[in-house]
């Protein structure tokens, strides 16, 4: 599910809807009554609907792409420059009222998180390692490593990524986390004694040999999946930039490291192998193309499936948060907001529109949050 509206909309005008939260916000944080914006500082973000193939057919895909991947902020050259840059920090600023920094309100968290468990649900790319050209080198640092493993001490701690679930523990390397990988539609999780009613789960084991349920809601694509991987890395092999990842359910499309006169080559690929599968849809990340199975499943559905894994759901005293920078995070925000369930927390150094209820500028800052839930837990846990 991505977000749901198809308009243009300003970032500052879309409070979150907590005034009946459970989770103790006030509804004024998000949206203060007597803030006025100046209209100069409005953003307008397009928000998309899924893409079909008949919306790429419509060649709506480039701008998709373009609003997708926004480019890198330029450095200011002349006076007239510095004064837009001046204005897009106060933005951020101004954005950060409705959606504020996590560590800003670490005490408030805190104090709602008070007596109940924390369960952590963090994407990885954006979000623990930098976006970097080239995916294959979207690497965490050990200092981020250290922190997710002291915060996995004290809180069960799921990643919840588009890449192959196996990609991305060789990045993360820590056996005491869970793992759930192409977007939730590949988890590894723990066994517990009810959670085998779902369909497609089976019993495994992880690499140390440790009893684990595994849930493969798209195996029945993975033969597609693997046939469409191989016709995008052909089809593309003569685009100078262009990367195809097959990440077991769904494949991406880099175009991260393409000349933006080739987009429209790119995304004809994409479409013209597309059309052959009427089963896989398209989705839009920053700067990659992703296919995937057209199933009702995703990050939100992922976060539920591992908190009743966990054992976690229908308690009052649980307070699910996860941490994610890219669209596909959306889903999951989502779900915690409208459950009024816990809390999302959106990486992202622009405003945009998000059903996050928190912010985060990147990955340093996402550090510090995690190093700060370890130093609120660690005194009352000795
Ligand atoms: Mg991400």
């Amino acid at each position: 599910m991505e977000l749901e509206s198809n308009r243009n909309s300003s970032v500052l005008t879309d409070p979150a809807p907590t005034s009946k939260s459970r989770l103790g916000i006030h509804s004024s944080l998000y949206s203060p009554p007597n803030v006025v914006f100046s209209p100069g500082l409005f953003l307008k973000i397009q928000k998309k609907k899924p893409l079909t193939v008949d919306d790429v057919r419509s060649n709506s895909w480039l701008e998709a792409m373009k609003s997708s991947s926004p480019t890198h902020r330029k450095k200011a050259k002349d006076c007239a420059s510095e004064l837009v840059l001046t204005d897009t920090d106060v933005a951020y600023r101004n954005w950060m009222l409705t959606y504020p920094s996590a560590l800003a309100s670490f005490e408030r968290i805190t104090n709602y998180a008070k007596g109940k468990r924390i369960a952590l649900f963090l994407d990885y790319d954006g979000t623990l390692s930098p976006i970097v050209d080239n995916p294959d080198c979207a690497f965490m640092s050990n200092a981020m490593r250290i922190a997710v493993r002291n915060v996995a001490k004290y809180f069960p701690t799921a990643i919840i990524s588009g890449r192959s679930r196996d990609k991305v523990y060789e990045f993360v390397g820590l056996t005491e986390l869970y793992y759930a990988g192409s977007h939730g539609m590949d988890i590894m999780g723990p066994v517990r004694p009810f959670s085998n009613d779902h369909v497609n789960c089976i019993r495994s084991t992880d690499k140390q040999d440790k009893e684990v349920n595994l849930f493969q809601p798209a195996s029945e694509f993975l033969p597609m999946i693997d046939e469409v991987f191989r016709s995008l890395v052909d089809s593309t092999k003569e685009i100078k930039g262009a990367k195809v990842e097959n990440n077991k359910f769904c494949v991406s499309v880099h175009y991260r490291n393409v000349d933006e006169k080739h987009w429209t080559t790119i995304a004809q690929c994409v479409h013209k192998t597309l059309k052959d599968y009427p089963r896989l849809r398209l989705t839009h990340g920053r700067k990659v193309l992703e296919i995937r199975p057209v199933l009702d499943w995703n990050k939100g559905k992922a976060v539920e499936f591992l908190l009743e894994s966990l054992g976690l759901t229908n308690c009052d005293d649980v307070l699910p948060i996860y941490v994610g920078d890219d669209r596909t995070d959306e889903d999951a925000f989502k779900v915690l907001r409208e459950g009024n369930l816990g809390y999302g927390i959106l990486v992202s150094s622009a405003p945009k529109e998000s059903n996050a209820l928190y912010s985060l500028r990147d990955p340093s800052e996402v550090m510090e949050f995690l190093k700060s839930l370890v130093a609120w837990k660690k005194p009352s846990s000795l």
